[in-house]
């Protein structure tokens, strides 16, 4: 008789493989396991070392062990006072008897019953003369149990309700043999060798059915490996691509223009900023399209970088364009470069989505015409049907709202295909290297350092709730001398009692500590003129307290403001946190940043730990990390990658240097995959990368 599961593809569905079915294919698409191929790739989180069945008499003591036997007696114990009182059993194989006991174990009075033939897996301790297991997992000994006498780790799954880690160990057992063979590896041994890597095959079958930890952890640095390979791989072509297939326009350069340019800046440039302003320079003036990461803490001046970098545009006749998170950002953009080029011959226009039509339209044609130089705002920008003249230069502030996916979409925007503007793209939250090595493989990096000179230092206090009336009326006391406020609150309306919200607070602060004082919200439902009158009133000191949503989270740059209070702090991530502490120490007055928080888990408990400690970006940065784990960072919403499944960073930081270098490597030689020998590795990158990153003419 054919068995349905003869001749079994990995293409097939996973319905078809052994002890699967429709029923239980629903069930592993729960875990995203639809064909025999990702059941191949559903890995084992752990494992579980587990000496084999044996008779009880011989269990060894401290490890987990298998037993099987009858139940002989069992009974539930209540418990005294708050103790919920345990399930004992013992269970006999003819020849010893083994005790069990399960604490709270209440649940089990009508499961296990004398008589019953069960298998039990865990510790075995000594206890008086007894043997006891305490909290084993158990069994009942049917058919479908699979019964094993080796000692071996035992894999653990991510499983459902109804599709358990065992089950799912039992499919696997019968399934990985017959498919093995089909498993291609897209690298040969000449390849692994060196490298010490095991071939893919191999590496899957150690990853399910390791027979010691190094098996499995050599499994894993395969498939880590392999991961992150693709990914670099993946920026390796985009880079080669961009720097060889690819032209931008020269800009032009000299002493007069630096000069000319400088003129308009109404401070010195920083050492740090001078640095960043000459590797800029440099890339400019050459038609490979410049693909570069600026990045310093907030504050640290970034702004007048790129503005000295779209002056070279606008002194080569060229259009440059300056795109940000918000509109709110982009306003304040296009308020401050208008004031720093007044009376100058630059011809900037702003472009954002609560413009009217008409307005807009406006802009696009002027845009489109050559009438504008520089267009500065929102992802209208790169949204909208907005054709340049000529455009040179983008730059992209606050990059990390703005990942690989956008920056694809930046390029489009050249009138052909393989002439593109040059990228600067801005980040104000730093990148630890060894995220920016992942996420931005293809950059290169511009780092400013330090801040500007006459800074004071920002202090951080980290208070409850019911500090509030402490909080604000010293703060009430500050505004006397001049000082203005932020306040930041979660939330534009009330919506549940617990959380504060801009509408109703302002009023109540207003009432309640700051009389007399002048007290005005902003938030993203204002119209825009509303929005930038309040902004400009706050900017020019007729505002004392502005009550905001997270709208003024980035960029925005009052340097009078010094100080500002953050409610329900525990609620934001600790990069948002540092940047809405970034609004404030911008003056030269002493500032203080005062975060509410009331913080119910570990990890926001950690958060505000942290960013009491340091004011310092890279190491917020790094603890953020810590805190959140690289998953989240690399997630789809920020990146626009699909995230790591094996490979973890920083852990994996030596095979990501490693990947890196092969894959540069490999691109050198290679740089559209077309070897034969590549052909493989074409394919699955493409199918990893191919709809999120552009990877130009490959694939
Ligand atoms: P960010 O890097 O966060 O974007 P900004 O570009 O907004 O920082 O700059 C922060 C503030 O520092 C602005 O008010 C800006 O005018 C000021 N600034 C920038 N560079 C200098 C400098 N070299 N000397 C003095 N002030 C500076
Ligand atoms: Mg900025």
């Amino acid at each position: 008789m054919v068995t349905p599961e003869e001749g079994l593809q990995l293409s097939d569905s996973v319905q078809h493989a052994p002890f699967v079915g429709a029923a239980r294919a629903t069930l592993f698409a729960r875990l995203g396991v639809h064909t025999v191929a990702d059941l191949v790739k559903h890995l084992p989180f752990r494992y579980e070392y587990e000496s084999g069945h044996m008779p009880i008499g011989e269990l060894p003591l401290d490890v987990i062990a298998t037993a099987i036997g009858e139940i002989a007696n069992c009974r539930f114990v209540p418990g005294r006072g708050r103790s919920q009182g345990r399930f004992v059993a013992t269970l006999d194989d003819d020849r010893n008897r083994l005790d069990l006991v399960w604490f709270n174990g209440g649940y089990l009075r009508d499961r296990i019953i004398a008589g019953m033939q069960i298998m039990v897996t865990g510790k075995v301790s000594q206890y008086d003369d007894h043997r006891q297991m305490v909290n084993p997992k158990w069994q009942i000994v049917n058919d479908e149990t699979v019964i094993h006498t080796d000692a071996r780790y035992r894999p653990v799954y991510a499983a459902t309700e109804d599709l358990s880690s065992a089950q799912i160990e039992r499919i696997t057992d019968a399934t990985l043999p017959m498919i093995w063979e089909q498993i291609e590896d897209h690298f040969d041994e000449g390849y692994r060798g060196p490298r010490g890597l095991p071939g893919l095959a191999e590496a899957y079958r150690m990853m399910h059915r390791p027979g010691d930890p190094d098996e499995a952890k050599n499994a894993r640095r395969r498939l880590a490996y392999d991961e992150l390979l693709l990914l670099q791989l993946g920026m390796a072509i985009k880079r080669h691509h961009t720097q060889n297939d690819l032209n931008a326009p020269a800009l032009r350069h000299s002493t007069a223009i630096d000069q000319h340019i400088r003129e308009r800046f109404p401070f010195e440039l920083t050492d740090s900023q001078n640095a960043a302003v000459e590797e800029i320079a440099v890339d400019l003036q050459r038609t490979i399209p410049m693909n570069r990461l600026l990045q310093g803490d907030v504050g640290s001046g970034k702004t007048v970088v790129a503005l000295y970098a779209m002056l070279m545009a606008t002194a080569s006749n060229r259009q440059a364009a300056l795109m940000a998170p918000t509109e709110l950002l982009a306003e304040q953009h296009f308020i401050s470069i208008s004031n720093m080029l007044k009376d100058s011959s630059v011809r900037l226009a702003l472009l954002t989505g609560s413009q009217s039509a008409a307005d807009r339209e406006a802009t696009h044609r002027a845009i489109e015409q050559g009438e504008i130089d520089i267009a500065i705002g929102t992802q209208a920008l790169l949204t909208e049907s907005v054709q340049f003249a000529d455009l040179a230069l983008v730059v992209v502030d606050e990059q990390h709202r703005f990942g690989v996916v956008q920056r694809a979409a930046i390029r489009s925007k050249a009138a052909m295909p393989a002439a593109v503007p040059h990228c600067l793209v801005m980040t104000a939250t730093p990148i630890p290297r060894t995220l920016s090595l992942t996420l931005f493989g293809d950059l290169d990096v511009s780092t400013i350092r330090g801040l500007p000179p006459g800074r004071q230092p920002i202090s951080t206090r980290v208070v409850s709730p019911d500090q509030e009336a402490t909080v604000y009326e010293y703060i009430a006391q500050r505004i006397e001398q001049d000082e203005q406020v932020y306040i930041v609150l979660p939330a534009i309306e009330e919506s549940s009692a617990e959380l504060k919200a801009v509408r109703t607070e302002t009023e109540r602060l207003q009432n309640e500590y700051f009389q007399g004082k002048k007290v005005a919200a902003v938030h993203g439902q204002l119209k825009r003129d509303e929005r930038e009158a309040i902004m400009q009133r706050f900017r020019s000191g007729d505002i004392d307290v502005l009550v905001a949503t997270t709208v003024i989270e980035v960029g925005v740059d009052v340097p009078n403001a010094s100080i500002m209070v953050v409610e329900h702090a525990e609620r934001f991530g600790l990069a948002q946190l540092h940047q809405l502490r970034g609004r404030v120490g911008r003056g030269t007055k002493k500032s203080l940043c005062v975060f509410v928080a009331d913080p119910a888990t570990e990890d926001a408990e950690a958060r505000m730990k942290a960013i009491a400690q340091t004011t310092d970006g890279f190491e917020i940065a790094e603890a953020d990390l810590l805190i959140r784990g690289m998953g989240e960072l690399l997630g789809t919403k920020q990146s626009g990658l699909p995230p790591l499944r094996v490979a973890t960073i920083p852990g994996d930081m030596d095979l990501l240097q490693l990947a890196r270098r092969d894959a540069q490597d490999i691109i050198s030689t290679d740089p559209r995959l077309n070897d034969r020998a590549h052909d493989l590795l074409r394919k699955r990158l493409v199918k990893a990368y191919g709809k999120v990153i552009d990877l130009g003419d490959v694939g």
